[in-house]
């Protein structure tokens, strides 16, 4: 109820916090006192629909968000004392929101990049950079004036070592930021103007 409503119920449609609790429904139902609009306290989040208390929903995001390696559906039952389709829900609904999620927000302010390997070593084979198992990621956190680290988003990239394609540019200082996106960037710069600060990487 705080976090949905900090300051006191709002009507999604009319805006009134006049409103009364419907007192037989388990799931929290508000009825708006002008528009007699009945919403619930979950709806349009990601608990919708759903029966489970929402302390093992909270438990489930934080075993989720907190494990250094994401936890299976069947790990998930385990932890949470529930079925296998319930832990199954949990799981593909987390994860869909997590994806979703990825989409909602674009890095802003001060982004630091740095490039990232995700997988393991195989037996024999090359250690670090040079392993085949390990996929390259760029990894980009947007850090806040006291250099905390606020979002993050890792994206694959085919490696470091070589541009993805070439990029051919008047020379517009914007068009720097291709050389960001793992191209060779070469502006050709026709006439007295300058070439921009996007220059051949
Ligand atoms: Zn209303």
């Amino acid at each position: 109820m705080q976090c949905r409503w900090p300051t006191g119920f709002s009507c999604p449609a009319c805006g009134h916090s006049a409103h009364c609790l419907l007192p037989s429904n388990p799931r929290m139902t508000f009825q708006c006192s002008a528009g007699h609009r009945q919403t619930s306290l979950i709806a349009g989040s990601l608990f919708q629909e759903s029966n489970l208390p929402l302390t093992i929903w909270f438990l489930a995001i934080y075993l989720v968000s907190q494990a250094k390696t994401r936890p299976s559906a069947l790990a998930l039952k385990r932890h949470l004392g529930v079925s296998n389709p319930t832990a199954w829900l949990i799981h593909h609904k987390l994860m869909q929101a997590m994806a979703k999620r990825e989409d909602l927000y674009r890095l802003s302010g001060a982004v630091q990049i740095d490039d990232v390997f995700r997988g393991g070593e195989r037996r024999g084979g090359k250690a670090g950079r040079g392993s085949e198992n390990k996929i390259p990621f760029v990894a980009a956190v947007s850090v806040d004036d006291e250099g905390h680290p606020g979002r993050i988003k890792l994206t694959p990239v085919p490696g470091f070592t070589s541009p993805c394609c070439t990029v051919l540019s008047d020379g517009l200082a914007c068009f720097g930021c291709v050389s960001a996106a793992s191209c060779l960037h070469i502006p050709i710069v026709a006439g007295r103007r300058k070439p921009g600060t996007g220059g051949v990487r």
